[in-house]
């Protein structure tokens, strides 16, 4: 199916943009802040968590990393304000990462400062491998300064394992692990499905055993049941560990009978004007996007049956 994925990828940047936003609709709360909160009230009221990310591009302008800062302040204020069980994603290359380091720190400080006032806790979300190091560095100096952090570990590479044992020190570490979404060269990665799959459940019992809170971020149903055998073999109490999906994928039952059962389940939310941009560039970045959500359209999908 890669060749398909591949075709796909090269066809919607060239649909007309209202016809790509019928299909990402389902994926993305909104483009405003207030549709964002009634996506997350509605998610709350269902029992699911939520993180909630503001789209945006790198730009290689430093000024309008203003724009996503006081985005992200005002949503700060919003889920303080509206009492919501959110805490917020955000990506580093959003804040000028790729730009300038010191002043991505500055921004990502002035975020990182409201959601210490506001209580709330702000994951960052991992991008591709050049900026692995940096990330987790801004997750270090981070949670010097405020607890309720964490970042995400990807278990395609092959330096997962390390940077976990690293991380892990003081009971305080709170990982997001999932496959990652970049293209990885073959040299610092897994290529293959079942050693990536293999690898993530290492990982997860890794944080596990180690007193690490782990978010399991997945739409793999068999990953997803391989997690729960574990969990529940163990009797590992569920403060220690989430599941979490992103808005839209179809595995609405699997999410339900998770939450019956006593799991909890976050929704990773994103919303905001530069859906479009944001969207066409993961595109590049992963063609087998395209092909989840063509099966997700049409309905070739086990839970849509
Ligand atoms: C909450 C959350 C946060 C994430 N944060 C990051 C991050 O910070 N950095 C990073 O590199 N990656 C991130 N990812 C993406 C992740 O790394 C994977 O690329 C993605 O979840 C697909 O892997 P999978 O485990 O779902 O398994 P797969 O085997 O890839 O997918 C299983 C099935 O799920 C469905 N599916 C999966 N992804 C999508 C999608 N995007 N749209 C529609 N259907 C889909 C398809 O039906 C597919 O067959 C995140 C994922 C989640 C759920």
């Amino acid at each position: 199916m890669k060749w398909f994925n591949n075709i796909l990828a090269k066809v919607v940047p060239i649909m007309p943009k209202w016809s790509v936003s019928l299909v990402a609709k389902k994926y993305i709360a909104g483009v405003t802040l207030e549709e964002t909160i009634q996506e997350i009230k509605k998610l709350n009221a269902y029992n699911f968590l939520a993180t909630t990310d503001v789209f945006g591009e790198s730009i290689p302008d430093i000024e309008s990393a203003e724009k996503p800062v006081n985005y992200y302040l005002e949503l700060l204020d919003s889920l303080k304000k509206e009492q919501l069980n959110s805490g917020i994603s955000v990506k580093l290359s959003q804040l000028r990462l790729t730009i300038d380091e010191q002043k991505a720190w500055k921004n990502f400080q002035k975020v990182l400062t409201k959601a210490k006032e506001n209580d709330i806790f702000l994951r960052i979300d991992m991008e591709d491998s050049p900026w692995t190091d940096k990330t987790i560095g801004f997750y270090q100096r981070a949670r010097d300064e405020y607890e309720k952090t964490g970042t995400v570990i990807q278990s395609y590479l092959f330096r997962s394992e390390n940077d976990i044992k690293e991380l892990i020190f003081d009971g305080q570490t709170n990982l997001r692990i999932c496959k990652g979404i970049y293209k990885e060269p073959a040299d610092i990665s897994f290529q293959n499905k079942k050693e990536i799959s293999d690898n993530f459940f290492n990982l997860v019992k890794l944080c596990l055993v180690n007193d690490a809170f782990v978010g399991i971020a997945t739409h793999d149903l068999q990953f997803i049941n391989r997690c729960e055998k574990y969990i529940t073999d163990n009797k590992i109490p569920n403060d220690k560990y989430e599941f979490q999906t992103l808005l839209g994928v179809p595995i609405i039952k699997t999410l339900k009978r998770l939450i019956s059962e006593g799991h909890n389940v976050r929704y990773y939310v994103p919303f905001g004007s530069d859906w479009y941009p944001y969207s066409m560039c993961r595109l590049k970045e992963n063609p087998d996007i395209a092909g989840y959500v063509f099966k997700d359209f049409f309905k070739i999908n086990k839970e849509n049956t």
